[in-house]
């Protein structure tokens, strides 16, 4: 049977933040003044932000008015008691510990854990986890099914870790090698792919079978449940957070970035079932984010997302949810353009290598396609290609392609309407009809590192 999605937004408008109009000769001169790098533009200048989907989300009523009732007490404060209350009755893990963002909470999940040559299994690790396995000595290995990378598969969860590779991996690498299996929910690198329950199941069997530890990356949990009701057999009758809840039951904690799922512009967590984890985990959390009740947050942050965690879970706000970015992607493809399918669940991506062909990827596709949509609307995309993850290999002086170059047009939580959505369409659309017309860029300053944030470009 069909899921019934709403027609529009199960809430309405009762604040608004004015968004500032700009001509396109304006736009010409914003652009050159930033170097032709989306990052370099003020917000301001922006008219509709699609960078990202973290920590940009548009808060509640109930949220707004639990920021009055925040305890800015030291130790204790009762904020505190209300998200740990509801991160428990979620996740069902015992040990909660508060921090300030997602990244904070992989730290010292990784520090735990994580040794010298020990290797961490996932599916595909965000960036900044990658970077905490790696700073701890240990070794990421993405092993997501290889449809996952495939741009056309309709496969109904991309985001599936491939249990044969985890399980070779395991006995290739020797069970004393691996430190941990940690699967992303959903495959943020992918596109917002779900992770079926039945594999989250099968992780289950195997971290039990070599009695390895399995952590979630829950930062869209309630995304990658909805996903589970639309598509896996036998959950249609179940409510987002009965899934969650199962979904969480397989593994032994998680990490959280609240600034996704959570519905709010700051905080995170960890969860741990693990007592002894849970004490050598509260004394780096002393040491790096605060006392064991806030954790880097406010009383009143904490408050808020006490209760944006519980809003996520509202099938009507989620069914909204997933049918406005699903709108967005739909629209999109059925113009023809060559968007990633199936639309996941925070973003749509565009493939920049069927869009412009006729731009080298040292040319930097993406950001031409960047710069012409904003020059056009307004509209901020981010370019996942050459810019940001291709370069020269430093001892060998090879150059060294990114495997993907896509845009990534990702949606904020309850900020914009389907106007905004039929703006960037129509956008899109408009630069894909003189695509022959656009020409390559070129670097005219970059640093050494994460490149694609501050570098210059300029037309060629
Ligand atoms: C954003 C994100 C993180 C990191 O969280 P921050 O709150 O930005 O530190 C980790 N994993 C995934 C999948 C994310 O999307």
């Amino acid at each position: 049977m069909a899921y019934h999605f709403p027609e529009a937004e199960p809430y309405r408008i009762k604040v608004i933040e004015p968004l500032k109009i700009t001509s396109r000769s304006q736009r010409q001169q914003i652009l050159k003044d930033a170097s032709y790098n989306l990052f370099n533009i003020p917000a301001e200048d922006v008219y509709i932000d699609l960078l990202t989907d973290s920590g940009t989300s548009a808060m509640s009523q109930d949220q707004w008015a639990g920021l009055m009732i925040g305890d800015e007490s030291y130790a204790g404060c009762r904020n505190w008691f209300h998200l740990q209350e509801t991160v428990r009755d979620i996740t069902g893990y015992q040990y909660i510990l508060p921090t300030h963002q997602g990244r904070s909470a992989e730290n010292i999940l990784m520090m735990i854990h994580l040794r010298q040559g020990l290797s961490a299994l996932g599916n595909m690790f965000f960036d900044t986890t990658h970077a905490h396995v790696q700073t701890k000595g240990g070794i990421p290995r993405n092993l997501v099914i290889d449809e996952g990378l495939d741009g056309e598969s309709n496969h109904p969860f991309k985001g599936n870790i491939d249990i044969d590779k985890l399980e070779e991996h395991i006995k290739n690498l020797g069970r004393e090698q691996v430190a941990l299996i940690h699967v992303t929910v959903t495959c943020n690198n992918n596109g917002g792919q779900p992770v079926s329950m039945a594999n989250l199941r099968a992780v289950r069997a195997v971290a039990d079978k070599y009695g390895l530890p399995f952590f979630l990356d829950a930062a869209r949990f309630a995304e990658n449940a909805f996903f589970i009701k639309l598509r896996e057999p036998g959950y249609a009758e179940k409510s987002v957070k009965e899934i969650a809840r199962e979904m969480f039951s397989y593994a032994d904690g998680c990490t959280m970035s609240s600034k996704k799922d959570g519905l709010v512009n700051i905080g995170g967590f960890l969860a741990l079932n693990d007592e002894a984890n849970f004490r050598q985990a509260q004394q780096y959390l002393i040491l790096l984010e605060g006392f064991i009740t806030y954790g880097g947050m406010a009383g009143r942050d904490l408050e808020a997302l006490s209760r944006g965690l519980k809003e996520v879970l509202d099938e009507s706000y989620m069914a909204n949810r997933i049918r406005q970015v699903h709108y967005l992607g739909n629209q999109m493809l059925a113009a023809g353009l060559p968007v990633f399918r199936p639309i996941g669940g925070h973003c749509v991506l565009i493939d920049m290598k069927q869009f412009l062909p006729h731009i080298p990827q040292l040319e930097f596709p993406c950001e031409v396609f960047c710069a012409e949509l904003y020059l056009d609307s307004g509209t901020r995309a981010v370019g996942l290609g050459q810019l940001a993850f291709g370069g020269v290999d430093e001892e060998t002086g090879e150059i060294l392609y990114a495997p993907l170059e896509v845009v990534r047009l990702a949606i904020p939580r309850r900020v914009y309407t389907d106007n905004h959505m039929d703006v960037v369409i129509r956008s899109a659309i408009r630069t894909y009809e003189r695509r022959d017309s656009l020409r390559g860029m070129k670097i005219t300053w970059s640093p050494q590192v994460l490149r694609h944030f501050t570098a210059h470009l300029a037309p060629i």
